[in-house]
């Protein structure tokens, strides 16, 4: 059976670990930032976590590189368009993409930007390539609430909520997912959804 031929969907993608290891190497030199190298499979190398990873720690550090080169617009633009389009190029026909708003500020990008410029290369790849998406946003649990609590007030404000779907990823306990829940439902009520 040809799999690149058979309509798929994908529901767990993770944008800042599925850049091209090109597209890394370009934006770096944009940004003036320096990598360890310029080759394309050490830079893959290092996005690949080993065979054997010891902890999540260890896990999450390959996410370091391609989030260093993540807090423009448009590298978030162009990346959330060229993860739509590679997906496109191996059939798939529906996929959501999944990203934490708040570790794209190092720059100062504010929420609504960040958002936004994933929003529309995702919409830009769904024109070009007829795939369609949803982007997820996720609450990082080492985060601060009031700063998780910004990135609830933009996804629920009027021109995003249509694009987004709301999930809390990774949140420490049922005690602390259970009171999110409930702020959540509670400005839910308020902006009448
Ligand atoms: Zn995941």
């Amino acid at each position: 059976m040809n799999y690149k031929q058979l309509p798929k969907i994908d529901l767990h993608c993770h944008l800042d670990g599925s850049v091209r290891p090109e597209t890394i190497i370009e934006l770096a030199e944009q940004q003036n930032i320096d990598l360890p190298s310029k080759d394309v499979n050490v830079i893959r190398d290092m996005m690949i976590a080993p065979e054997t990873c010891p902890n999540l720690i260890e896990y999450l550090k390959r996410f370091d590189l391609p989030l260093s080169v993540m807090q423009t617009k448009v590298a978030l633009e162009r990346i959330a368009f060229e993860v739509y389009e590679d997906a496109a190029l191996e059939n798939v026909t529906y996929m959501e993409v999944r990203f934490g708003p708040l570790l794209h500020r190092e720059k100062g990008l504010n929420i609504e930007e960040i958002i936004g410029s994933v929003v529309s290369g995702m919409q830009r790849a769904e024109k070009v390539h007829g795939i369609k998406g949803n982007i997820i946003l996720s609450l990082l649990r080492h985060m601060p609430t009031d700063e998780i609590n910004d990135v609830i007030d933009v996804a629920l404000s009027s021109w995003v909520k249509a694009w987004l779907l709301l999930i809390l990823q990774a949140v420490k306990s049922w005690a602390s997912a259970r009171s999110s829940f409930r702020l959540l439902n509670m400005r839910k009520k308020k902006v009448s959804m």
